[in-house]
């Protein structure tokens, strides 16, 4: 554990393999026919992993998450479509943010920070408001760490005949996703999350049928699905510059993923470094902020340590001096900080965190030896 290779417990930006930070040291040039068959490789990849191969295409965009989010919304959403935005945290308000930005009709529901959307409150404001044609929901709200019940809403959302967008940026790879079972049009993840990838792409699955009707809704030229899909499927190459190195790596961390057992491998190891973060952390007297049963194995929020003598910054750069990188809260009633349980991290990295954790608390005498 050194300062120089930190060992991020954060949701992205997060810590990857040496072998997939290795794969970046190639130059790849974007007409190289090799280079097109691994973007091709990621994409059937991907697909598979949701077993969404029939059903959607894969359509990968440069850039950070919000990229492929808002080029979704901007894609799949006619000018004159509504979207309900349902919001319990910071991404959901983005979401809503995204819609206002590029001006298509929208409403909002939200719910506190601890409270999952239920299907009954989504249903409920379906029939409420016929107009709505989409509704857009946050898998796990990486804000707090909380799930909502994506499969129950996905239903309901079919039941009433309206088309689901789904930012599960944070929960693709980990958290099980059947195309087969959740009815969706549109699900977004990027390559630097449960992936173990490096930040510099995102990915958006869209049904075929709804990405064959969306030519001409896009309002910007590099934010347009339909074209990014429609030039890739004529000619293998991305529209524009590509993220070589990023597509490289990610090609890279996709192989470990299958040799580390896939989906339910990944999710048992992130499940168990979860556990050992409540865990550990408990026997600290630091409690969590959300009950374990909405808690997804992903970002723990903790509530501060109570005491005069704890101030975020001075606790984040002294267990960052050993080796840790940990997130700020993003909470406004409460303070709080976040651990994240996804990267390349196992049990015996969130030991030794929360023992750092523990060692920076009794310097600062907010916990008692
Ligand atoms: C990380 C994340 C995003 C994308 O954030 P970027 O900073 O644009 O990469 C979007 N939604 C959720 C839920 C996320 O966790």
């Amino acid at each position: 554990m050194s300062i120089a290779e930190p060992i991020l417990l954060t949701p992205g930006p997060l810590t990857t393999s040496a072998r997939t930070r290795q794969a970046m040291m190639v130059d790849w040039g974007s007409w190289d026919e090799r280079f097109n068959q691994l973007t091709a490789s990621v994409c059937e990849q991907l697909l598979a992993i949701l077993h969404g191969a029939d059903s959607h295409h894969c359509v990968p965009l440069q850039g950070s998450g919000t990229f492929s989010v808002e080029a979704a919304i901007g894609t799949l959403v006619p000018r004159d479509g509504k979207v309900l935005v349902l919001i319990n945290g910071a991404y959901g308000k983005r979401l809503a943010k995204i819609c206002e930005v590029l001006g298509r009709p929208f409403s909002t529901f939200e719910t506190a920070e601890d409270q999952p959307t239920t299907a009954a409150d989504v249903e409920r404001l379906l029939l409420a408001d016929p107009g709505l044609t989409h509704v857009a929901l946050i898998h796990c709200e990486t804000s707090t760490g909380i799930l909502n019940p994506l499969q129950e809403i996905a239903q309901v959302v079919a039941r009433h005949g309206k088309r689901l967008i789904i930012d599960a940026m944070s929960s693709f790879g980990a958290l099980p996703i059947d195309a087969r079972q959740v009815p969706f049009d549109a699900l977004i993840a990027a390559s630097g999350k449960c992936l173990e990838g490096v930040p510099g792409m995102g990915f958006v699955f869209a049904r075929k049928t709804a990405l064959a009707e969306s030519a001409g809704n896009c309002h910007s030229l590099a934010m347009d699905l339909y074209d990014q899909h429609a030039y890739m499927a004529k000619t293998g190459q991305w529209r524009f510059t590509p993220p070589t190195h990023v597509v490289a790596a990610l090609h890279e961390a996709l192989l470990q993923y299958q040799e580390e057992g896939g989906l339910a491998v990944r999710h048992q190891r992130y499940a168990a470094n979860c556990q050992v973060l409540l865990d550990d952390m408990a026997a600290l007297g630091l409690r969590s902020f959300l009950p374990s049963a909405i808690q997804a194995p992903i970002i723990i929020t903790f509530h501060a340590p109570d005491s005069p003598r704890y101030q975020f910054k001075a606790f984040y750069e002294r267990v960052k001096a050993k080796g840790f990188i940990l997130y700020p809260g993003k909470l406004t009633q409460v303070e709080t900080f976040r651990v994240g349980c996804i990267g390349h991290v196992n049990e015996g990295e969130m030991r030794a965190a929360v023992a750092a954790i523990a060692q920076v608390l009794r310097e600062m005498e907010v916990l008692d030896c």
